[in-house]
């Protein structure tokens, strides 16, 4: 019997289609409930999931210690505004700015808020500080890049799909190619009036794509030599997701806006973050930017609680372990297959591009397969297949896991 014969299942998703609007394209798997690794459909049939809700569930689904922080708290105090103080924002700006290492954060709730926020924040400190025209102010930014959908956003993108018909469209950006350090260093010597490079340190929705090691710290280096501020986008790679609290770690680089969201939360909420020292952050004054949600007490609550997880489960060292494990396995198979040209990524962010053209149904038709034999994954880009599961997965489980993808792709094999 196929999931959509299969009554529940068929009627909620029958219920999506016809009141919702239909600005996702979803496997047909209706999921009812989730725990750690693990998520069930409505039959009770049981998979792993390799998506973690884009990174959001890196500490696994329903972690009791975060579930119990958001269930006190919001039986105790829910929204306060920032029209008051509540007794919970200053303990979590205390412990992530410890965290991270800031000076200060800025509270918003959603991945694209916080990258609105990050561009706001780098312009008025480009006027106020390093004293660039007004409106002159320009940022520059990578193809292929995703940071969110909001307007200011996908003026920038170069996926038809995230822009057409949505124009006109935000001034202000210069696009270069990712990876690309000559480009980089090109613009800032020839353009005038930049005020930041905006980037991903893994381009995580264009197919995982790692730059070469160095890329990260070179832009760093670059950027300072110019008095560019260099803003990372971590709101997928951060939170342990690549083997560290953060991928710029892996090459020791402190940005000078920081952009956090997905699994500062462990998916239980949504909670997004901008850290920066007080000479950029001290540029906002009352009244220029904020949300009614942000920093609201639920959100502080949780956020301490799911960074705590990520300590206490040493989440950041397991994911570095088994997704060496995960590549090498992973590797091993591809050596003889056809279907499968590549294994590539950081921790537990991987994708293998599947040999076949970008608008071929083939990555669709494995995650089908592998959603019978009870793994959760989605491609990204036609041919791509992320691999991203929860980052408290057990060894036994990854082998299991690996089991599951390999046997899966065996049909595939031509
Ligand atoms: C998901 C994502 C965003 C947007 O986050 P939302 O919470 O969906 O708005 C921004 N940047 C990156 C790198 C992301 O992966």
């Amino acid at each position: 019997m196929s999931i959509l014969e299969k009554s529940g299942a068929a009627n909620a998703i029958a219920l999506e289609d016809k009141y919702g609007a239909h600005n996702y394209h979803p496997l047909p798997v209706v999921l009812n409930r989730g725990e750690g690794v693990y998520v069930w459909d409505t039959d009770g049939k049981r998979y792993y999931d390799f998506l973690s809700a884009y990174s959001a569930v890196n500490q696994g689904h329903c972690h009791p210690k975060i579930v119990n922080a958001l269930i006190s708290q919001a039986q105790t105090l829910t929204l306060t505004s920032r029209a008051f103080y509540n007794d919970k924002l200053g303990k979590y700006e205390e412990f992530v700015t410890k965290y991270f290492g800031f000076d200060k954060v800025l509270p918003m709730n959603t991945g694209a808020e916080a990258v609105e926020t990050a561009i706001k924040l780098c312009r008025k400190w480009a006027y106020e500080r390093k004293g660039i025209a007004e409106n002159e102010a320009k940022i520059i930014v990578c193809e292929n890049n995703f940071h969110g959908r909001t307007t200011t956003i996908i003026s920038f993108s170069n996926d038809e799909g995230a822009r057409k018909n949505f124009g006109p469209y935000t001034a202000g950006f210069i696009k270069i190619a990712y990876d690309d350090i000559a480009a980089l260093e090109n613009v800032l010597k020839t353009e005038t009036n930049i005020a930041g490079f905006l980037v991903e340190p893994i381009q995580g929705e264009a197919g995982v794509y790692v730059p070469a090691e160095g890329y990260l710290a070179k832009a760093k280096a670059l950027c300072e030599a110019h008095n560019v501020l260099f803003i990372a986008d971590e709101v997928q790679t951060g939170i342990a997701r690549t083997g560290r609290l953060l991928a710029v770690n892996h090459e020791n680089v402190q940005p000078d806006i920081l952009i956090l969201g997905k699994a500062l939360s462990g998916g239980a909420y949504p909670v997004s973050a901008v850290l920066a020292n007080n000479e950029i952050m001290n540029v906002i004054k009352p009244g220029q930017h904020g949300s009614t949600f942000g920093g609201n007490p639920i959100a502080a609550a949780v956020a301490i609680a799911a960074l705590e997880v990520v300590e206490e489960e040493n989440l950041a060292q397991n994911a570095e372990a088994l997704g060496k494990l995960f590549r090498e396995k992973l590797g091993d198979y591809i050596k003889n297959s056809t279907i499968v040209s590549l294994v590539r990524g950081k921790g537990l962010l991987n994708a293998i591009i599947i040999n076949d053209t970008e608008d071929s149904s083939t990555a669709w038709d494995i995650c089908m397969a592998l959603s019978e034999n009870g793994l959760l994954a989605k491609p990204t880009h036609g041919n791509i297949i992320r691999f991203a599961p929860p980052l408290v997965m057990t060894e036994e489980q990854l082998l299991d896991c690996v089991n599951i993808i390999t046997t899966t792709l065996k049909d595939f094999e031509k």
